[in-house]
């Protein structure tokens, strides 16, 4: 199951779908089948395990708010809590974002001990909720050009824990009540793991290119660039191709990124576009294409993923996106490619909470990995794990899993992003890839096949994909 088992919920006054959402996320995530929760007469959520004499008690979900209440400004804020000494020997962490009343007081100390029992003093699956379902992002308006939330309007930038998985950083500390109430429970065990995945936004750089716009490119080499070596590079390429060698093409790198992946035994995905909604931002290349239908055949007979890229401007167009979905679904039944879970992306992380999640869901997609920032890498759902979503509009779980991105090369690299020279790209990966690994998630990258150009490119490249992990 990608989402990891569902615990069961018992409670008799705390069986609203947004708490038995979140609850049944995390106790989920922890492989505990089935839980016995109550209210105390002080509304706090208490935790009991039968004929252990030994409670935990949580303080109130949404300090005692209804969900909806998320999207009335300001009600509901993160803070930054001073972490007590027990967090802090956790998570190594002087401070944690929580969700709290407007105008109260961070709690201290995070969690109470007594002989028989412990208190966690503060909203720890509201926080959760509260992050995964991006209702920060629903209230704030700021956006960038591209109609996007930026990072650096987030709380987490600005408060600089974006490269903290919070949400993972919360289930820590539950299950460290847990563990010290109850030392004979056992949690699930996840592995961590990469996901690799290609936006294929420019298939062929220069197979469906006029001599004008290979002209332009060249120029670009020459002028922009400064590198006579790329010119030369796509002279020949641009030649092999018009010969009929169309896998000479400088952006056909798909061959060199499966060899990499099987390497270390990691299923790349590929996310194709259909459809050209703006002709400023979408390539425009058609996957009924010879070319691109053999490129599907090459990777799904190598046990790759083929996947969904949404075009420009469907972010917030149920009717495109199922559209431009039907498509791929077509040529891939037409090339006799099947596969149990369709996902992907949306082109340009274009993205908003809920309705892109909604419409992917309605469109019978299973999966999305859109969810980074593309002007800061980092843990945008405060997670490294795959979650299932909740629409805060519609106030239910949907039934769409969300594996967030870690990172995108263009926004370490993008001159209009992080801008970050080689070697410290490099350390960032490292650093979000041993987050995860130490939180046993899913490090999720993605790589455009049109990135790797140059030898920098591809060495930057295989050591963001070396799983030193897998060698001890
Ligand atoms: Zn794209």
């Amino acid at each position: 199951m990608m989402h990891g088992e569902r615990a069961r919920i018992l409670s008799k006054d705390l069986d609203s779908p947004a708490f038995g959402y979140v609850a049944n996320l995390i106790f989920g995530r922890l492989g505990l089948k089935e839980v016995v929760l109550k209210t105390s007469s002080a509304k706090q959520i208490e935790l009991e395990i039968p004929d252990s004499g030994r409670t935990l008690r949580i303080s109130p979900f949404l300090s005692g708010n209804k969900p909806e209440d998320l999207l009335k400004t300001g009600q509901l804020q993160l803070c930054m809590a001073d972490t007590d000494e027990f967090v802090r020997g956790l998570l190594f962490e002087d401070k944690l974002p929580i969700l709290t009343l407007k105008g109260s007081s961070c709690p201290t100390p995070l969690v109470d001990w007594s002989p028989d029992s412990a208190s966690i003093n503060f909203d720890l699956f509201g926080s959760a909720f509260y992050i995964l379902t991006r209702a920060e992002e629903m209230t704030d308006t700021e956006r960038d050009f591209h109609d996007r939330f930026p990072a650096k309007a987030s709380h987490a930038f600005k408060n600089n824990y974006l490269h903290r998985p919070v949400v993972d950083e919360y289930v820590e500390i539950l299950w460290a009540c847990m563990k010290r109430l109850w030392p004979q429970l056992e949690r699930k065990k996840t592995e961590f793991r990469m996901a690799l995945s290609h936006d294929v936004d420019v298939p062929f750089a220069e197979a469906f290119s006029s001599p004008l716009r290979i002209g332009r490119s060249i120029a670009g080499d020459l002028l922009k660039r400064r590198s006579p070596g790329k010119a030369v590079k796509r002279i020949g390429s641009w030649l092999a191709v018009k010969r009929g060698d169309w896998r000479k093409d400088t952006n056909y790198t798909f061959d060199r990124i499966m060899d990499l992946s099987e390497k270390y035994g990691i299923r790349s995905a590929f996310y194709f576009k259909t459809a050209c909604t703006n002709p400023k931002y979408d390539d425009g290349y058609s996957i009924d294409h010879p070319y691109l239908r053999q490129l599907m055949r090459d990777i799904h007979s190598r046990g790759h993923e083929i996947g969904f890229h949404a075009s420009y401007e469907t972010y917030l167009d149920p009717v495109q996106t199922k559209k431009e979905f039907r498509k791929l679904q077509k040529v891939c039944e037409e090339e006799g490619i099947e596969q149990e879970t369709w996902g992907g992306r949306q082109h340009y992380l274009r993205w908003k909470a809920p309705t892109t999640w909604r419409n992917w869901a309605e469109a019978g997609l299973s999966y999305d990995s859109t969810l980074s920032y593309a002007d800061h890498v980092g843990f945008r759902c405060g997670t490294c794990h795959e979650f299932s979503v909740f629409d805060l509009e519609q106030n239910k779980e949907l039934p769409f899993i969300e594996r967030p991105l870690i990172v995108m090369e263009g926004s370490l690299l993008g001159e209009h992003y992080m801008r970050l020279k080689p070697e410290i790209a490099f350390s960032k990966i490292n650093q979000l890839k041993d987050i995860c690994n130490i939180f046993h998630g899913i490090f999720t990258l993605l790589w455009h096949n049109s990135s790797l150009q140059s030898i920098k490119d591809w060495e930057l490249y295989k050591t963001a994909v070396y799983c030193y992990h897998r060698f001890f």
